[in-house]
């Protein structure tokens, strides 16, 4: 049987850098993808629909969440946002190890049911830098980014419940401490056991 893949949760106030971690860890590894979520957000210039986002309407989001088709959603902004079950399913099963790009209350309802998930934080290194990395974004309006600074506190309080924290300062030492949680945690004696065991004929589990 093919091994599991894992999930990784990344979570960060807007501006923290973590759509950019994202990305980068998964041009770098093998077998690592990006959850495409659904959200009724409008698409910003640049952004594509199946490869950043599904951008659907509210209706068709409220029938998704009726249908019970999304491992966990959330409003966020004023927009909704969530990840589809089956995207998780798909991937996992094939042994590829996901990454999912979500606010904290999706976090939360993750923590719940997937118990081998893995929670990262990724922080910026000031709420003046955050600001000024929200400035320089351009795309959104102004009132846009008051809500975003003022949901940051408190999304950055959540940050304690998580298994890791990286603050992202310099963006290539952020990287290498993302990739350095990967790479141990597909290490972690609970999820190669299996594979050992078979290997050197060991008893199965651990002690
Ligand atoms: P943005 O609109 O800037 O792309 O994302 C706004 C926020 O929504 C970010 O914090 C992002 O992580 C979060 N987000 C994106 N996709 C999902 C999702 O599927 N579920 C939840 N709960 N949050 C999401």
């Amino acid at each position: 049987m093919k091994k599991e893949g894992i999930l990784f949760v990344i979570s960060a106030p807007s501006g923290a850098g973590k759509t950019s971690l994202c990305k980068e860890v998964v041009d770098i590894f093998k077998n690592l993808r990006h959850s495409v979520s659904y959200t009724t957000r409008k698409a910003r210039p640049g952004e594509l629909h199946g490869r950043d986002y599904f951008f659907i309407p509210p209706e068709e989001f409220q029938r998704m969440v009726s249908a019970g088709e999304f491992a966990e959603w959330a409003e966020v902004h004023g927009n909704f946002y969530g990840t589809a079950l089956k995207t998780l399913h798909e991937y996992r099963t094939n042994g590829v190890d996901v990454i999912l790009d979500i606010d904290c209350q999706g976090a939360r309802q993750l923590k719940e049911h997937y118990s081998g998930g893995v929670f990262i934080f990724i922080l910026p290194p000031s709420y003046g830098e955050l600001r000024r990395r929200l400035d320089c974004r351009n795309s959104d309006a102004c009132d846009v980014i008051e809500r975003r600074l003022e949901n940051a506190a408190g999304e950055i309080r959540e940050s304690r419940w998580y298994d890791y924290i990286i603050v992202n300062d310099v963006f290539s030492k952020a990287v290498e401490e993302l990739k350095a949680v990967l790479v141990a945690e597909r290490c972690r004696t609970s999820r190669v056991i299996e594979t050992v065991a078979d290997m050197f004929e060991l008893e199965k589990g651990v002690s």
